[in-house]
Order: C-alpha cells, then structure tokens, then sequence
C-alpha cells in the first residue's frame, strides 16, 4: 500500500481563493496544518482522511476582527459560538490577554485567537488624561502579556482627547495597531465622535471599529445621511482603515459600581429608552424588555429578557452584556458593501462584535447579501478573511494555496451555514457539532512567555 500523502483532502468542492484566482470545482490537500496541493482528482485512496464536500463552499478561513470573549463581559462561551459559526480566526476587541489566555485554555474551541487590550481608564492606566509614560508602559504590558494591538474604547471609556491623540502616536511609533470605538470625553462616541478621531490620528495609521455604530442617525436625523457623510470622510482618509457589522442589536458592558452602569454606551442608551441612567434604571429596562441580556445557556450565550434577563443580570453579579435594538439596516448595508472610484471597499472588513455576544452572523448576513447580488462571493471572501488577514498581518491566512494555513471554512450555500471550521487541518466544527478544544493564540515575539506561561498553544505573527 502506498504510503499516504495527506493528512486531509477535501474532495469536490467548489474553491473560493480570489487571492490564487481560483473558482471552481478542485480537491484541497492538507500536510501538516498547511495546504500542500490544490487540484483536480488528488488521489483520495492516499488521504488519512477525506471529507467530501460536493456542493459545498470551500472558503479561505472566515477570519472575524471583532469579537469578545472575555469573562468579565460574560462571553467567555463565545469561542464555541465562533466554531459554529464557521469563524477559524478571532480578534478580541478588548482583551484583556490574561482573560484571553485563560478562556483559550478552559473554554477554547480549536479556533486561533488573537487580543487587544483595552486602555482602560482608571484600570489599565491610572486615569483619562494617562501620561506619555503611562502609555508606553501600558503598550509594553500589552505586548508582554499577549495582546497584538490597542484598543481605545472611547465610547464606552473615554480617555481625554490629548491622551486619545497620545497613544495613537506613540502606538504607530511603536508599530502597534490602534483600534479605535471612538469618542473621548469632550465628544460622544457618534458620527461626530468619528470626526474628531480622524483628526487625532492626523494622518497616522488608525483602525475604526464598527462604523454603522456611528451612523443611527444622530447626527444628521437620517441613517444613511449618517453613513453617506461617514463613506465619504473615509475615502479621503487612506491611513484610517475599518470595519463594520450587520446585525439590529448592538452589545455593550452591563457591569455597573456604585449603582451606575460603567459603560457611557449603556448609560445612554437608557436615557434613549426613557430610563434613567442607573442600575435602577437598567433593571427596569431590562425587566421591560427594552434590554436584552447576555446569559450562558448549554455552553453558549443567548439574549434573555424580562423576569429571566433579570436573574441572569444579578447571577452575574450585573457583569454581562445588554444588548439594545440599535442599528438600523438603512446604514448597515451600505456600509458593508460601498466601493470607491477605483472599485475598493470603503470599510475594509466585515466583522460581527460577536463572540460571546450572541450575533456570530458573519456567514448568515454574508451569504445573506451575495443572495441580494449586493456582494459577490469573491467579494465576501475579500471583506471576511483577506482584508482581515491583511490588517493584522497573518501573512499565511486569507488564501487556499500551496503554502497557506489550512484553516477552511466550508458553507452550505442552500441553508447559508457553515458546515466544517478546519484550523491548521484539524476539525473544529462538523455540521454544528463543536470538536475543538484549546486553540491557537497569535502573538508577537514579546507575547510569547506569556503564552508559554499560560499552557496554550501559539504563534508568532509577522
Ligand atoms: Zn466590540
């Protein structure tokens, strides 16, 4: 008998690889968690294992760059809710590492993980105005502990505007990515808010997080007025990169201290509703269904509401997600799928802020608009895992050729779901069923110890 050659074929599926300017019907060959053949009738009979895939959608890894998997948000159930979803790599928005680590290790799911870590006020660094020290200290730790970028959460945790403009400076001279939920504590985390961020980075390289975040309407009255004015700010702005979801119900922190939600995102959104801007405030709202929170039921989260929103709420000691019916379609879709003159998204990713927040519809909303005819499936591939790829530089990822990480994600195109997530050649998720555990972190050169220290398995990125 012959000797085998793969470790994994994928047979007969339709390959998706704009990158290699491939489509069509190929079998994929796996050694080693890298892809080694692409290719017409590879010998099957030389395969440990063959999975066939006709009909199917054999996609470049669905890489999601923005999720949350922390405890101390309540979504550290969130890296099997990605396997299922079809999602081989994450970025954590906020981190922080050591939680990251953690959750790898207990509740991790296969999937490769990646973290920010959130400058946080009063936690992370001493207050909103942290000095030019404080910060190059909070960079090192980040680095140090695991993260691969910096997260301002502005909206939620404002720094003041000079100590906004601070890191992003001091974080591109570092050559650290900034991700940047804008606002500061002059200026709301709305349109406005995004203004007054491009003007901060002043010309440095800055990623925005969820743009439709900032076109509700605030500012202009009218949704798409919103998101016309953002599109175009963008396109004059080639160093600001960003990314944008499809989904009504936005996520944000329900902890509350002293008997005020700690999150400005929440307080606000309570006053939107009629509430007052207390714990008392979102307990009514909660009770009243105006407030969906996020509650861990058979080892994934879901939205509960009312009498049992409220339980979950005060079993977690108010440490969770709410989530609020915020985001209008009217500027989500024109958001995800915009082009400029040149024929080049304006946002530069699609993303979910999912995860443990219960909104993993990246392939649900995606397939969703290639049925429109608003994206092709090439164009899907570019927004949900080449862009990304590219943004965080996982040089080996976003394509499916000789060479490539074997992280695939396949689709059932009739019921618009993922049926197999393979990381690094290993099945995480089969038709919904989650086989992975642990999973792979991805961090710098600094990171490494800690990743070490922290009993997971990892990898250093460019
Ligand atoms: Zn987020």
């Amino acid at each position: 008998m012959a000797s085998k050659v793969y470790d994994l074929l994928l047979s007969r599926g339709r390959i998706i690889d704009p990158l290699n300017q491939r489509d069509g019907v190929a079998d994929l060959g796996i050694v080693g968690g890298k892809v080694v053949e692409v290719g017409e009738e590879l010998p099957v009979d030389r395969a440990a294992q063959t999975v066939a895939v006709d009909g199917r959608l054999v996609l470049p890894g669905l890489i999601d760059p923005h999720v949350h998997l922390s405890y101390w948000f309540g979504c550290q159930a969130g890296y099997r809710m990605l396997a299922r979803a079809g999602i081989t790599t994450a970025v954590d928005a906020a981190g922080p590492p050591d939680e990251i680590i953690r959750g790898l290790r207990e509740r991790g799911a296969g999937i490769n993980v990646a973290t920010h870590n959130v400058v946080w006020p009063g936690r992370f660094v001493p207050s909103t105005d942290p000095s030019k020290s404080d910060i190059d200290r909070f960079i090192e730790n980040s680095l140090r502990g695991g993260a691969i970028a910096l997260k301002l959460l502005g909206g939620h945790f404002p720094l003041t505007a000079e100590a906004t403009a601070r890191v992003i400076e001091q974080a591109a001279s570092a050559g650290v990515f900034v991700t940047f939920h804008v606002g500061t504590t002059r200026t709301p985390g709305d349109l406005n808010g995004f203004f007054e961020a491009v003007e901060l980075a002043g010309g440095r390289r800055l990623h925005v997080a969820h743009m439709n975040a900032y076109c509700r309407g605030q500012l202009s009255g009218e949704p798409l007025a919103d998101a016309v004015q953002a599109l175009d700010v963008l396109q004059r702005s080639p160093n600001i990169t960003s990314d944008s979801y499809v989904f009504s119900r936005n996520g944000t922190p329900a902890l509350c201290t002293d008997g005020v939600p700690v999150s400005r995102v929440t307080r606000n959104w309570l006053v939107e509703g009629g509430y007052e801007a207390t714990e008392s405030g979102l307990t009514q709202a909660i009770l009243d269904g105006f407030a969906w929170v996020i509650a861990e039921r058979d080892s994934e989260n879901v939205f509960v509401q009312g009498e049992e929103g409220y339980a979950a709420w005060r079993e977690a000691g108010t440490d969770t997600g709410v989530s609020f019916e915020a985001n209008p379609y009217t500027s989500m879709i024109p958001l995800a799928i915009a082009k400029d003159s040149k024929g080049d998204f304006i946002v530069t990713a699609l993303c979910t802020d999912g995860g443990g927040i219960p909104r993993n519809a990246l392939v649900e909303k995606g397939l969703g608009l290639v049925r429109l005819g608003a994206l092709t499936i090439q164009e899907f591939v570019q927004k949900a895992s080449i862009a990304p790829a590219h943004l965080y530089g996982f040089n080996d990822k976003g394509h499916l050729g000789p060479g490539a990480d074997a992280d695939v994600t396949v689709l059932d195109p009739l019921h618009g779901v993922a049926t197999h997530t393979i990381v690094e050649g290993r099945i995480v998720m089969e038709g919904g069923r989650v086989l992975g555990r642990g999973g792979t972190l991805l961090v710098t050169t600094a990171g490494v110890k800690e990743a070490r220290a922290g009993g997971v398995e990892y990898q250093v990125i460019a």
